[in-house]
């Protein structure tokens, strides 16, 4: 069955593999940054963020020698900020560690800030056409149905049996073309919902095919619990100028700029003066308050009030004082960056 497996794939590969820069130009870095994009997006949504990264940055030297808010920036939108924080200090490390050239052992690979396993697999074998097999989400998909595994995907133990067939599929003689069929299949052709079984060249080694399985593979245990969260962004400004704050790196949207924050257990209202007691301003007076529709992470939902507030003049050096048309600049999340594209901030009349 693994041979057959095997040089099925390679052909339907052949056929089927879409044309793509990390594909058309296999060099590390390209490869390493496609992958740590596409571990948040779709290949559709992530190629317009890999072209703008390759062209801000075309090699890893000007990736290591950028500012990290300007890399944050160009990654707004993605999600999981520590994962562009990742790429610039493995970039700086690529730099310091290995005189700039990419490792190409696969646990030098591996020392690299942010890339574990999977990545690093995918470079090795992509890139430098090494025998790692890797294993990510199509993959796993592929393997459990091909083999018709019905143990939990959540389980390490059922990982590791994956692990062992996806190395036991390893084409040796092509390590980067076998690894890209694997997680191109699972993309295209054995996708999570309506895979194209009828017209699938695996059709009759697949064993959940053939025990009617396919529809509950891969099997995997209740999500977990969501979390709800409440959030009061105070919108101060006074003349054209707002306070904003740089979020820790320990929650959320780490590094990346927001307006003042007070989170809250409750979706009610706060006072002027409950802001106050809470933030270092002086409210001048309360405009406009927004309740924004829920916003949803992969594992929490974030309710955001937004108070446009005037405020007193402040001198306070532990606060950020942009002007409002710098606003743009900064690296943003998506639920405020979403709220400025439909929302005045200041009103025109105010500002002049
Ligand atoms: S027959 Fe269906 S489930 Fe099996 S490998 Fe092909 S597409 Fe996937």
């Amino acid at each position: 069955m693994i041979e057959v497996v095997r040089k099925g794939l390679q052909s339907w590969y052949e056929q089927h593999k879409r044309t793509l820069p990390w594909r058309s130009k296999p060099e590390p870095y390209y490869v390493w940054l496609s992958e740590v994009i596409l571990q948040q997006t779709r290949v559709d949504q992530g190629l317009s963020y890999f072209n703008t990264f390759i062209k801000t940055y075309p090699s890893i030297q000007d990736l290591a020698a950028a500012e990290l808010d300007d890399v944050l920036k160009l990654w707004q939108g993605l999600g999981y900020y520590s994962r562009a924080r990742n790429l610039h200090f493995a970039a700086n490390q690529v730099i310091t560690d290995f005189n700039g050239i990419f490792p190409e052992n696969y646990e030098d690979i591996l020392s690299l800030k942010g890339v574990g396993s999977y990545t690093a697999a995918a470079i090795a074998s992509i890139a430098f056409n090494q025998p790692k097999a890797v294993v990510d989400g199509n993959v796993i998909r592929v393997i459990s149905r091909l083999f018709d595994i019905t143990a939990s995907v959540n389980h390490t133990s059922t990982i590791k049996e994956i692990q062992a067939l996806a190395d036991e599929l390893m084409d040796i003689n092509n390590p980067s073309s076998h690894n890209q069929s694997m997680m191109e299949f699972g993309a295209l052709q054995c996708t999570p919902k309506n895979p194209k079984c009828e017209v699938c060249p695996l059709e009759t080694s697949c064993l959940a095919k053939t025990n009617g399985h396919v529809s509950m593979i891969p099997l995997k245990d209740k999500k977990v619990k969501r979390r709800t969260r409440y959030f009061n962004y105070i919108i101060a400004h006074y003349e054209d100028k707002l306070v904003i704050s740089q979020r820790g790196t320990d929650d959320i949207w780490g590094g990346l700029f927001e307006f003042l924050l007070i989170e809250n257990s409750s979706s009610n209202i706060l006072t002027p003066s409950e802001i106050e007691g809470l933030l270092p301003i002086s409210v001048k007076s309360v405009g406009k308050i927004n309740a924004e529709k829920k916003h949803v992470l992969s594992h929490q939902d974030i309710y955001a009030n937004f108070y446009h507030i005037e405020i007193n003049p402040v001198k306070d050096d532990k606060l950020n004082i942009v002007a409002l048309d710098d606003l743009h600049t900064f690296a943003l999340p998506r639920l405020i960056d979403r709220y400025l594209e439909n929302h005045e901030v200041i009103s025109g009349e105010k500002r002049h």
